[in-house]
């Protein structure tokens, strides 16, 4: 019985076929920034005040167009993703700071600790009498 030589072939096929179609490639169109001010170029808007239609890419944007803030160079923008990009960041944001870094007997060790250094320094005014 000879091997399957031919098994490669058929792999190799399938990950073609599996690989996703242009389509997918259509999405959101992307925002920049720009570096300078800090300015969002946003396609879906565009820029009324130079004429620039919404539905606008910024890489469709004329030569001599500027930052409307600071008429830095589209150059200096920076690609920044399309608006719905889900990335989590704003959820965790609450986490990490303040109390939350804590553990409940760390907490408790606080209040408590602070209590009993309270209570000794009270006593140690009643001692001096
Ligand atoms: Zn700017």
């Amino acid at each position: 019985m000879e091997p399957d030589l031919n098994n490669s072939d058929i792999l190799s096929q399938q990950v073609e076929q599996s690989s996703p179609p242009e389509v997918l490639l259509i999405e959101e169109p992307h925002r920049y920034e720009c570096s300078s001010c800090g300015y969002i170029y946003e396609p879906t808007v565009g820029d009324p005040r130079r004429g620039i239609g919404e539905g606008t890419l910024f890489t469709d944007l004329p030569k001599e167009w500027r930052c409307p803030v600071c008429t830095a160079r589209p150059a200096s923008f920076s690609d920044i993703g399309i608006p719905s990009k889900p990335s989590g960041f704003t959820e965790n944001l609450g986490f990490g700071f303040g109390v939350n870094v804590m553990t409940p007997g760390q907490k408790n060790l606080l209040i408590f600790g602070s209590l009993a250094v309270a209570f000794a320094f009270f006593m140690s005014l009643y001692a001096l009498d």
